[in-house]
């Protein structure tokens, strides 16, 4: 089944650029202009893309609403403000990508491919204990528990997270969670991944864990646990 793409977009030429090239490409698509019409259309897409400036809201709104109910739906931010303030916040926000105004229709299509396939990566589960400490990621359901409980995370705290776990004890370079987490050749900057790892230790804190539990390696990067093995029964 194709997969429905929602295009939240007020200006008609470009919102009919973007969808034109979505269907060429065999996405079912929903073509909306207004916050309402996208708050009714968000829960049936399997990705949103999503203007910032909407006549009657904010697209970061509508990110922080999905988020809030955990909607892990894959949103791609257009952004008309060429400002780096506008898309950290957007990440920061949940937000999965962005694409910068003037944009080819090609390069959305691109972006949406791309976080597809990383979204839709095989489901797993990682058990590590850091100390005494049991975390566990399951990439099925995108959650992650701190002994047994739930962290509210970010899609892109989630994947940092899923990534340091990957292989427990080894250290991850920036460069290399940014590819991991963004996509190849992004360009994110290493202060924007130091403030996902703070956000992300802070949820660890007020989950009662401790928030040295993401290690920082100075001049190289993050770590997570020993890289000794744990068998944990599932939450
Ligand atoms: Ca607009």
């Amino acid at each position: 089944m194709a997969q429905r793409i929602v295009v939240v977009e007020d200006e008609p030429a470009i919102a009919e650029s973007v969808c034109y090239a979505l269907r060429r490409d065999s996405f079912e698509v929903a073509m909306t202009s207004t916050y309402a019409e996208a708050e009714r259309e968000a829960p049936r897409a399997d990705l949103i893309v999503l203007d910032l400036m909407l006549p009657d809201g904010s697209g970061f709104d509508l990110i922080r609403q999905l988020r809030r109910d955990s909607r892990a739906t894959p949103i791609i931010v257009l952004s008309s403000r060429d400002s780096e303030a506008d898309r950290v916040a957007a990440l920061e926000t949940g937000a999965d990508d962005y694409v910068t105004k003037p944009f080819s229709p090609r390069e959305v299509v691109a972006r949406v491919r791309a976080v597809l396939r990383r979204v839709g990566q095989p489901a797993s589960t990682r058990d590590v204990a850091v100390g005494r400490t049991p975390l566990s990621v399951d990439a099925s359901t995108r959650r992650a528990y701190l002994v047994d409980r739930l962290l509210e995370l970010t899609r892109v705290e989630f994947d940092l997270l899923a990534s340091l776990l990957e292989t427990p004890g080894r250290v991850y370079t920036r460069a290399e969670l940014i590819d991991r987490v963004w996509g190849d050749g992004f360009a994110i900057s290493d202060r924007t991944v130091d403030s996902h790892v703070k956000s992300l230790r802070r949820k660890v804190s007020e989950a009662g864990g401790d928030p040295g539990l993401i290690e920082t390696v100075r001049g190289v990067g993050y770590r997570v646990g020993d890289g000794i093995p744990t068998t944990l029964d599932g939450p």
